[in-house]
């Protein structure tokens, strides 16, 4: 399925009432004709703004973000031809903190995506209690097709044009699909290029997710995979599900899958399917996680990796496991992908990957979905920690990383469980109203300026 496709069979059906998680209705802001990211995150901020009666000013002011920037950026490649690039930093909310979010280099990366995802991380924020609102970018190109040298003067010039629109007191970038550490530390670079020999020292904070050895933190690269695998243990343990032999298909093999994969296999569970954007494969024995994760670190993704099975896109999505972790794009389930999957848990690591259409449909056949809001915000949480930590320049240890990201998903996973118990609410909805309680207890203390 490409992607902003339509879903595949808008009516859908009633809810029933031999659902185990309450199915929210369908949105009020009508069947979307094409998929259309922001409408479903603005839909998603109404229904629980209505199930907490949200205070009107605050619910006008989250529905859109602070600010939408465009850069078109000329960059000069290997070639000698000059090309330009269209950038983007949507900046969602700050009011509990500096704008955060991470920067995505995709081809299908446009505005509204881009305005969507900086939206959900100021839920995502709120949600952990971290000081932060909510931000996202990125770059509309292919960076498997570009060079090394190419991407960095790409990166470095986007970084250039936009200037003071980020800093670590005002907007901190963070690694998504298509960046990775090596993309932070340029940016860190350029940033800290920018601002006089007299501060450079001090603006290590203006990224995050860099490498350990220029002021990241230990725990931070597997950390959005590590939080995964927390509320997935946190949900066997309610559920009394046993997780030594459960089985997992997992949807791209980048950070999130890949790490998601390595640690869940510590705990027994095997991968047996995969997929990412070159296409499917399968092993029922279960592949060596490790081993894959280096195979696609090394060739860039797990197209000729020897021990799998090519499968179809469907076969792949009806692939009888346990686990269903979707760690690439949104708008991946839609109803024929919630119809087929044959799965007791979808545990987003990626942000937006279940269509509300689909939603509703695993819900109605019982299958329970961790959403992104929860399960994929141990990135962000250790990104506050490396930011703390280059603060004050301190370094702290792997154990001490891990030991705070649990206590922290714990948390916010027993908060979301009992919010969704208390209030006969799916967890989606339940951890939005969690959050939006939250930045509503502040407007109402701090008011509007002037
Ligand atoms: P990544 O670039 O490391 O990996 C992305 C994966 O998705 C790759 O395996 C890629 O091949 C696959 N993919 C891309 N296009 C695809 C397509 N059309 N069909 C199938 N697979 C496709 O990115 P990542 O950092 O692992 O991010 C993955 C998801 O997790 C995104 O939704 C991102 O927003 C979310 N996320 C990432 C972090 C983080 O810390 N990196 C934190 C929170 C959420």
């Amino acid at each position: 399925m490409k992607l902003n496709e339509p879903p595949s069979d808008p009516s859908s059906p009633a809810p029933s009432s031999t659902s185990r998680v309450p199915v929210p209705a369908p949105s009020s802001r009508a069947a979307f004709k094409e998929y259309d990211f922001f409408k479903v995150i603005q839909d998603y901020l109404d229904r629980a703004a209505d199930v907490i009666s949200l205070e009107p000013f605050v619910r006008t002011i989250l529905s859109q973000p602070k600010n939408e920037l465009i850069i078109n950026f000329p960059v000069k490649m290997d070639d000698g031809e000059v090309r330009v690039f269209k950038g983007y930093r949507v900046q969602h909310n700050n009011l509990l903190g500096p704008f955060k979010g991470g920067m995505r280099f995709h081809p299908s990366v446009t505005l509204d995506d881009v305005k969507a995802l900086a939206t959900m991380m100021t839920w995502k924020s709120a949600l952990m209690r971290l000081p932060y609102g909510g931000a996202k970018g990125g770059i509309k190109f292919d960076p498997h097709s570009v060079s090394r040298a190419e991407l960095q003067r790409i990166t470095r010039r986007f970084t250039h044009a936009l200037g003071d629109n980020i800093g670590p007191e005002y907007d901190i970038p963070a690694p998504d699909v298509g960046t990775n550490a090596q993309t932070m530390a340029w940016m860190m670079d350029t940033y800290s290029n920018m601002v006089g020999t007299t501060r450079k020292q001090g603006v290590k904070g203006v990224v995050t997710g860099k490498p350990v050895a220029s002021g990241g933190t230990l725990g931070r690269a597997k950390a959005t995979g590590q939080g995964v695998v927390y509320c997935i243990v946190e949900w066997a343990k309610e559920t009394g599900f046993n997780l030594e032999g459960a089985t997992m298909s997992v949807q791209g093999f980048g950070n999130v899958g890949s790490h998601l994969g390595v640690i869940l296999s510590r705990l027994g569970v095997s991968t047996i399917a995969v997929g990412d954007h070159t296409g499917y494969m399968i092993n029922p024995e279960g592949f060596n996680a490790h081993k894959l994760q280096d195979y696609v670190a090394a060739k860039g993704s797990i197209a000729g990796y020897p021990n799998g099975k090519p499968i179809t896109r469907e076969e792949f999505f009806s692939t009888k496991a346990d686990i269903f972790a979707p760690c690439a794009l949104e708008n991946q389930i839609g109803e024929a992908e919630a119809k087929n999957l044959d799965v007791r848990i979808i545990a987003e690591g990626a942000n937006g990957p279940t269509t509300p259409a689909g939603e509703r449909i695993l819900l109605e056949r019982g299958i329970d979905v961790l959403p992104d809001v929860l399960a994929n915000s141990g990135g962000v949480t250790v990104s506050y920690y490396e930011w703390v930590q280059n603060k004050r320049s301190e370094s702290w240890s792997e154990e001490e990383v891990d030991a705070r990201l649990e206590r922290a998903m714990t948390r916010a996973y027993r908060e979301v469980s009992d919010f969704a118990r208390s209030h006969k609410l799916d967890r989606r909805t339940a951890a939005y109203a969690l959050a939006l309680q939250r930045i509503e207890t502040v407007y109402k203390e701090r008011e509007i300026f002037p």
